[in-house]
């Protein structure tokens, strides 16, 4: 049989590599970590999760990527196996401990027959007679992928910014002021940690957080847009002084055993298993490291914090999808390589899976001669692998996360002529979506 050569063993990598080896093809994966590694990344694990430890909500019914989550489950995802395995509390979210989890992917794919690892860069085009190939180098592809991609493609990848938020190890937490509470008793009711600012304290902060000196920008970086769905918390200060109280620190949901009701709150979530660890929930920053000690330190109940990581910012790389690559992601210009994770221009964590799970599919099916189906475009799947192949406008692609928005819409009225709206129409995407699923499942199994 053929090899697949897969480059990259992050969550794109790790995943297409693990549906290869499932369908019976063999698999060379090439990780340059710990050769060479990225400005990001900090072991050499395969799978390595770069910031939040989390994979979002997982509620399949009403939320989309929690759809994507159960739909990756039944096409026999590894990463959602490994994140199930490796679970800790977070509400309705899906968080992990992160070391748990990697070591538990590079564990399955390190042991599967069908699997051989190499720990070397790729540093340029594949040698040609590697016939198929699958690139997922992701955001932070090293420069001479990244390089071999714009010379394929004939396009100039972009690059913009993604930002990491900083973990506070939970010993220096002062909880004569701050207290566990997940919004509306969510989980298990406890999942947070929360720190209660006033009017004063807030608007002192959002001071402090706009004069902070920030990390200058190098003259490449100038002009790149941010991601919406990550700005750094300094960014939506500046947008108005009342943007955060209104969003990542609005106290709604929660009550303070220990003084009034808060003008704003800053949450933090479980970072590892041993609940030793928390991170800020949405405060990736690009703050100078001695910066944010200070301005972090002013949240009451972060006093004494101990900073386990700091924040920081970091570039991303991606094609544009709807312009270079064909219905199963293989560049257009060169079929024999086909691009998967976030390189393809998805965002995040569980979406980079997910179109590493599909590429993989893909790759084991070309590689049998055999024709491959995508997934329906009322799924999660389907939805997300459009976007990137051609759901988008190539002249204004930009990352994106799934969403309901990249589903095509259900009618507006029900059986009985009602409009359905809120809660009740994201349930109907999801059943349709689940329903839409199943003979594509049925596909992929035989
Ligand atoms: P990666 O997981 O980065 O895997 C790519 C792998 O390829 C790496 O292991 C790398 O070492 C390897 N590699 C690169 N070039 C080569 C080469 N030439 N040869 C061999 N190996 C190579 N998403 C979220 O959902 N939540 C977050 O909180 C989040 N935070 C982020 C923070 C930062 C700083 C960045 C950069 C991204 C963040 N993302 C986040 C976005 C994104 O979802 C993740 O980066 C995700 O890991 C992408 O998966 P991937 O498999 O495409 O890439």
């Amino acid at each position: 049989t053929r090899t697949v050569h897969v480059i990259g063993g992050g969550l794109a990598g790790s995943e297409a590599a693990w549906q290869l080896a499932q369908a019976d093809i063999p698999v060379i994966l090439h990780e340059m970590r710990p050769v060479r590694t990225t400005p990001a990344h900090q072991t050499d694990g395969l799978a390595e999760l770069v910031c939040s430890n989390s994979l979002r909500s997982d509620d399949a019914d009403y939320n989309a990527v929690g759809l994507l989550h159960e739909e990756m489950r039944r096409a026999g995802s590894l990463i959602l196996a490994q994140a199930d395995i490796h679970k800790v509390p977070a509400g309705g979210a899906l968080a992990v401990d992160r070391d748990g989890f990697s070591q538990g992917v590079q564990a399955a794919l390190s042991s599967h027959p069908r699997i051989t690892i190499l720990r070397e860069e790729v540093a340029g085009l594949p040698p040609e007679e590697w016939e198929q190939v699958v690139i997922a180098t992701g955001p932070l592809t090293s420069p001479a992928m990244a390089e071999a991609l714009k010379g394929v493609t004939g396009e100039d990848s972009l690059a913009f910014f993604d930002a990491i938020a900083p973990i506070v190890t939970k010993d220096s937490i002062n909880f004569t002021k701050a207290w566990f509470q997940s919004r509306y008793d969510k989980g298990t009711g406890s999942d947070y940690i929360n720190c209660p600012l006033d009017k004063e304290q807030y608007y002192a902060f959002i001071d402090a957080l706009i004069e902070g000196e920030k990390v200058p920008f190098h003259e490449w970086e100038k002009d790149t847009p941010y991601f919406e769905g990550c700005l750094p918390i300094e960014v939506m200060a500046e947008r108005g002084k009342d943007t955060l109280a209104f969003g990542p620190m609005k106290p709604v949901g929660l009550t303070n055993p220990n003084g009034p009701k808060p003008f704003a709150v800053v949450q933090l979530r479980q970072d590892n298993a041993l609940g030793t660890l928390y991170n800020l929930v949405g405060f990736q920053t690009k703050l100078r490291h001695g910066e944010q000690a200070r301005v972090f330190r002013a949240i009451p109940g972060l006093e004494n914090a101990e900073f386990a990581r700091l924040g920081g910012l970091h570039r991303n790389t991606f094609v544009n999808g709807p312009r270079v690559l064909d219905r199963t992601l293989r560049l257009k210009a060169q079929p024999r390589l086909r691009l998967a994770g976030q390189v393809t221009g998805c965002e995040g964590y569980v979406e980079s899976s997910a179109i590493g799970l599909l590429a993989g599919l893909f790759a084991a099916a070309e590689a049998r001669g055999e024709e491959m189906f995508r997934p329906p475009a009322v799924t999660a799947l389907g939805a997300l692998l459009n976007h990137v192949t051609g759901g988008a406008e190539a002249e204004t692609y930009q990352p994106m996360n799934i969403n309901f928005g990249l589903f095509p819409p259900p009618p507006e009225r029900d059986d009985r002529g009602r409009r359905v709206k809120g809660r009740d129409r994201k349930k109907l995407y999801a059943d349709r979506a689940r329903e839409a699923l199943t003979p594509w499942i049925d596909s992929i199994r035989k």
